[in-house]
Order: structure tokens, then sequence, then C-alpha cells
């Protein structure tokens, strides 16, 4: 079972992760929508002074917005122009709302 607490948080994020999929059926779901995949990376050490530790970068999705042949929205599919720009009106930084993390399912086996 769920703590109150996090039944709550669970419910608010499956109803806004089904209003994200009934928006943009045809979201990317390599990328879930972001347009961009974290990818982690050690700074090597000689480098310009970064500080030390793994640091996030974010890359093109390479299914959607990244894609070297048809680039296309991360959210709606629909193929960006030739200079990579939007032709629809999706917003920036969007993607499936990720589910809180939630450790009641162990308890649940
Ligand atoms: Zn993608
Ligand atoms: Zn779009
Ligand atoms: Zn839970």
């Amino acid at each position: 079972m769920h703590t109150v607490a996090c039944s709550i948080l669970h419910a608010g994020a499956l109803v806004l992760q089904q209003q994200f999929e009934k928006r943009y059926p045809h979201y990317c779901h390599t990328c879930n929508g972001w347009g961009t995949l974290p990818e982690l990376y050690d700074p090597s050490p000689d480098g310009i002074g970064l500080s030390p530790g793994f640091l996030v970068m974010h890359e093109p999705c390479h299914a959607c917005e990244g894609s070297e042949h048809i680039p296309t929205c991360s959210l709606c599919g629909q193929i960006l122009a030739s200079d990579g720009t939007r032709l629809c009106t999706c917003p920036l930084n969007l993607g499936y709302p990720e589910t809180p993390p939630c450790e009641c399912w162990e308890h649940m086996l």
C-alpha cells in the first residue's frame, strides 16, 4: 500500500501524465517529449577550471529534434523547418511529467 502522502503525490502526477498524453499523443518516446536527453559526463581534470565531478549535459534527442534526417517536434511530431525552428506552437522545456519517486512498492512485494 502507498502511504497517504505518496498516494496523493502519485494521483496528481497521474492526472498530469494523462493530460500530457491526451494533448501530445505523438510525443517522442525516446526523450519523453523533452527534446533532449540528459547525459552524464566527467569533465577532464585539465579542463577549463570546471568544478570537479559529473556534469549533466542535455544532448538533443536523436529520435526527434536532434535527428540528422528529419528533425521533428518532440511533443507533436511535426517536422521542423529546415533551419531547425519549430513550425508548431508547442512549448519548449515541456515533457512527459515524471512520476515522483516512491519506495512504497517495496512493501507490496
Ligand atoms: Zn526525442
Ligand atoms: Zn510541436
Ligand atoms: Zn508510494
